[in-house]
């Protein structure tokens, strides 16, 4: 058994060895290959190793540029670190500074907070505002609208006016027509009675000539008829004599010859009467138709007397709708200067003098056409706007035009202030009384007075009569001076306590002591106006150009009464020539100058004080505190 497994393990170590002995084969070959490959290697590495070398080299002399790199980058590095050092040195600094920044930051934006509350109530306030400013530019429009109706209003008014009084006039016309008419007519009345009595008278004549003719016929057909009787018993004679004799032929002849002439009378009466018929006849028919004329003018005379009652009744008719007319006019005049505004502003521009140079120009466009001026003042432009604007080239008679509408309420009992308000030599006199010796250079006053003058004579045929009052006084330091006192004395001595204003219980102011002229016309009024620019002159002489020192106040007071309405009315119209608006310079005045200038700035910035509070309706108007004021003001 033991054998047989040893031979069994030989024939397995046999196969092993064989298979050892293939394997050896195997691996022999795959040595050849592995040498074969190991070459191939080392040929490889060969070129690795000599490409490494190359590439040594190039690193060598790449870490010798690094190094030099380095060496520099050492350098840069230093200074960079030194820059680094600095940094932070400045970084602190700006620490420092970002921390104050922070605390300031914290501040503002608390600040901020607060702005952006109040911008909030701003904005709210804005928006307020936008609405009221809404509102009211709607309740502006609604006005415009209501003032377009108005003046709308009033042109028909005007229209109806001229149409009334134009069919007045045609209807004076044609009464006076009528009138003349009648007289005539009454004239014709009158000759046809005349001729009506004359033919009456006739034909009473003719009457009793036809009566006396009448009975003549009678008799002459009595006559005839006799005559005839007596014929035919002459004739039957005649024939008995015939008969008895041929011895009365020639008594027959004579008869014959009796009875002819009978018959040529008895024809010739008979044609007496036709003639006279015949005028009976003609002069009945004249005088029915004197009767027919007469009956006619009577009932001509009756219609035109008539027509001249419906006439004269349509007459106060059209001279009742006149005076209606006014009433409304006046009412609706004045409702318009309310709605444009009770305080006007208007500028006007005067022409450069010769030494003067200046750029003012205007707005032609936009919505200050007409209301705005510019001026340039070293290189900058101000706009100003004013309710009106009259450039240097407007005429003191465009100047009195804007105006005229104010002194049409005087007339109608409005009380008017008019000022001047400018600096010495701006025009303010100019403007106010101009020259009244010569007609386009006249000013206000003179233009307003002949106005007034005019239209109250206009009036005057509507029942209206007018007593006017002028005064004028200068106020110079607070002190009132009569300028139209008679004698020269009394313009000097102007005592303070003398010329004391007063406000009675109607509303109407007075100066006690001040003259005060009833003007009856225009001649009076210049030969006033002239009286005033004498004691105004002797003013200045005595008083270093005193005029541009003072206030000149002309105050033309009105009074109209209608007898025929038991209408009624007051009204003021106040023309002031300012004094000049120059900044007076106080520092280095004294004395007198002081006080002069003191009073000249006071009065001025009190009148603004009086026209702002007016403006803005306030319940106190300060006019006490100075004269100017106290004098215009208006208590009622
Ligand atoms: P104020 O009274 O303001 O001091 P004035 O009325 O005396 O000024 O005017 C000064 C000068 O300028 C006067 O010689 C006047 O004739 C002249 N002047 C003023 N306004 C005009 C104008 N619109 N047209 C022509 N000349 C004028
Ligand atoms: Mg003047």
């Amino acid at each position: 058994g033991k054998s047989e497994q040893m031979i069994e393990y030989i024939k397995k170590l046999r196969a092993c060895i064989k298979w050892l002995l293939e394997r050896e084969d195997a691996n022999l070959a795959e040595i050849g290959k592995l040498n074969g490959l190991i070459d191939a290697a080392d040929k490889h590495h060969a070129e690795i190793v000599s490409q490494l070398e190359c590439k040594i080299q190039e690193s060598v002399a790449m870490k010798e540029e690094l190094q030099k790199q380095y060496a520099s980058l050492g350098e840069s590095l230093k200074k960079v670190e030194a820059e680094q050092m600095e940094c932070l040195r400045s970084y602190g600094d700006e620490k420092e500074a970002r921390i104050a920044a922070e605390s300031s930051r914290n501040e503002l934006s608390e600040e901020l907070n607060r702005v952006k509350l109040e911008q909030k109530r701003l904005n709210d306030q804005i928006k307020m505002l936008q609405d009221t400013n809404k509102r009211l530019q709607e309740y502006n429009t609604s006005l415009q609208q209501y003032n377009c109706n108005l003046q709308a209003d009033a042109t028909k008014n005007a229209e109806t006016i001229d149409k009334l009084q134009k069919e007045k006039n045609t209807m004076v016309e044609t009464m006076n027509g009528l009138k003349d008419h009648s007289n005539s007519v009454k004239l014709q009345l009158e000759m046809a009675k005349s001729s009506q009595s004359e033919a009456l008278k006739q034909k009473n004549n003719l009457l009793s000539e036809v009566e006396a003719l009448r009975g003549e016929l009678h008799q002459v057909r009595d006559d005839r008829d006799h005559k005839s009787a007596e014929i035919n018993s002459l004739l039957s004679d005649l024939g008995v004599y015939k008969e008895l004799t041929g011895k009365s032929s020639s008594e027959l002849e004579n008869v014959m010859i009796r009875c002819d002439a009978l018959e040529e009378t008895c024809s010739n009466q008979t044609e007496k009467i036709k003639t006279l018929q015949i005028q009976l006849a003609s002069a009945n028919e004249k005088l029915k138709r004197s009767n027919l004329t007469t009956m006619e003018t009577m009932s001509e005379y009756e219609s035109q007397k008539r027509m001249l009652e419906d006439l004269q009744l349509r007459l106060t008719e059209a001279e009742q709708k006149i005076v209606d007319g006014e009433k409304l006019r006046k009412k609706l005049h004045n409702t318009i200067l309310e709605l444009k505004g009770n305080i006007r502003v208007f500028c006007r521009v005067r022409p450069l003098l010769s030494n003067e140079s200046g750029a003012v120009s205007y707005p032609n466009n936009g919505e200050n056409i007409g209301r705005g001026v510019e001026l340039m003042h070293n290189t900058q432009s101000y706009s100003f706007a004013f309710d009106k604007v009259f450039d240097h080239s407007a005429s003191q008679e465009d100047v009195f035009t804007e105006i005229s509408q104010l002194v049409q309420s005087a007339l109608d009992g409005y009380k008017v202030c008019i000022f001047a308000y400018g600096q010495t030599g701006s025009g303010k006199t100019h403007t106010m009384m101009g020259n009244p010796e010569f007609n386009d250079q006249k000013g206000l006053i003179p233009r307003s007075l002949e106005q007034i003058f005019q239209t109250s004579q206009c009036l005057m045929s509507q029942g209206w009569k007018y007593k006017m009052q002028a005064s004028m006084l200068e106020i110079y330091n607070e002190t009132i001076r009569d300028l139209l006192a008679t004698s020269r004395t009394s313009i000097q001595d102007g005592a303070a306590s003398k010329y004391n204003i007063k406000h009675d219980a109607n509303g109407n102011t007075q100066v006690s002591d001040l003259t005060i002229v009833d003007v009856r016309s225009i001649n009076e009024v210049s030969s006033l106006l002239k009286r005033a620019a004498q004691s105004r002159s002797v003013g200045k002489t005595q008083m270093n150009e005193e005029s541009s020192r003072s206030h000149c106040v002309f105050t033309l007071r009105i009074f109209g009464v209608n007898e025929g309405t038991d209408q009624q009315v007051q009204g003021v119209l106040n023309l002031i020539d300012l004094a000049g608006s120059e900044r007076l310079n106080k520092s280095g005045a004294t004395g007198d100058r002081l006080k002069e200038t003191q009073a000249i700035n006071k009065s001025l910035s009190c009148l603004s004080d009086v026209i702002f509070s007016i403006a803005k309706k306030e319940e106190h108007i300060p006019f006490r505190n100075s004269k100017l004021t106290y004098l215009l003001q208006v208590t009622s």
